[in-house]
């Protein structure tokens, strides 16, 4: 009898628990956890983005999707917030000469991002905070922020940008095995990323078939060229992935969690910016009152 209250109690507790926790992320919501969501995330929203683009001769399309995906699941398991379902629209004009590259008019992403903040913000998030994977977006998203300004929203949008962390870069040269300064797309750090998260993706056995290494094929060093990862990096590959190893991966994936979890804390706690933004809105509304 004992035994069976307790299987009775455990059955009855753990579906109580069940139904008391509810999914992160915004696809996996019922509609009537929708308020209870809001509640507990402060009223904000991770917004990941990603893109599909070539990664190298070995690592997947999505791989920046993927990454940013796994890495909001892992930090909401520590500090609740609504995550929204993948997002992989973004600036990628430099690798339309590569198979799976997903490039949409420079106006169309300007609109999607525009339109997508604002329809988290209408479902009830005041705060929405972009999580990037990608090295080809961050000049586009901060025009996009800058530009918010231009009239008055009732959200605020945080860019997570992580300073340096010293001691976490010493750690990370030290175990690092390729040239620091050509470990950049698909190079040693990120492909020990992904080989951490999805190992199944990965195609090891091909990291070297092509090179990542820096082609200098233009000299232009004071000067901005459309085509100046092209001629770097013809492959679309920068740095040397068949290097990369999980136990690596665990190293910077548990670094980069605990970072956005403390940044999520801080935005989720943050009166400021709102509160900032609508007197300057309100000055620019009475600037000739
Ligand atoms: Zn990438």
């Amino acid at each position: 009898m004992k035994t069976y209250l307790f299987l009775l109690s455990a059955l009855l507790y753990s579906g109580f628990s069940f139904a008391q926790d509810i999914p992160a992320r915004w696809d996996e919501l019922v509609a009537s956890d929708f308020p209870k969501a809001l509640e507990k995330s402060s009223h904000t929203c991770i917004f990941p983005i990603g893109i599909l683009e070539k990664h190298g001769p070995h690592s997947p399309i999505g791989t920046d999707l993927i990454h940013v995906r796994e890495w909001a699941a892992h930090a909401v398991k520590e500090e609740y917030a609504v995550v929204f379902p993948d997002y992989f629209y973004g600036q990628i004009n430099e690798a339309r000469h590569q198979p799976g590259t997903f490039a949409l008019p420079s106006k169309l992403i300007w609109d999607l991002l525009e339109a997508t903040c604002d329809e988290i913000a209408r479902n009830g998030f005041d705060k929405i905070i972009i999580l990037n994977g990608h090295g080809g977006n961050p000049e586009f998203l901060e025009f996009f922020m800058q530009s918010l300004l231009n009239k008055r929203h009732n959200y605020a949008v945080y860019f997570y940008r992580p300073q340096n962390d010293a001691e976490y870069t010493a750690a990370f040269s030290k175990m690092h095995k390729s040239d620091l300064g050509g470990d950049q797309h698909a190079g040693e750090s990120e492909t020990s990323t992904l080989l951490y998260y999805r190992p199944d993706l990965m195609r090891m056995d091909r990291a070297t078939d092509q090179s990542g290494a820096n082609q200098k094929r233009s000299n232009l060093p004071n000067l901005y060229t459309p085509i100046w990862w092209y001629s770097s990096y013809p492959n679309h590959y920068a740095g040397e992935g068949g290097k990369a190893t999980k136990e690596f991966g665990k190293f910077i994936t548990d670094h980069e969690i605990a970072s956005f979890v403390k940044a999520l804390k801080e935005v989720k706690a943050d009166t400021k910016t709102l509160q900032l933004q609508n007197e300057f809105y309100d000055r620019v509304d009475n600037l000739n009152k």
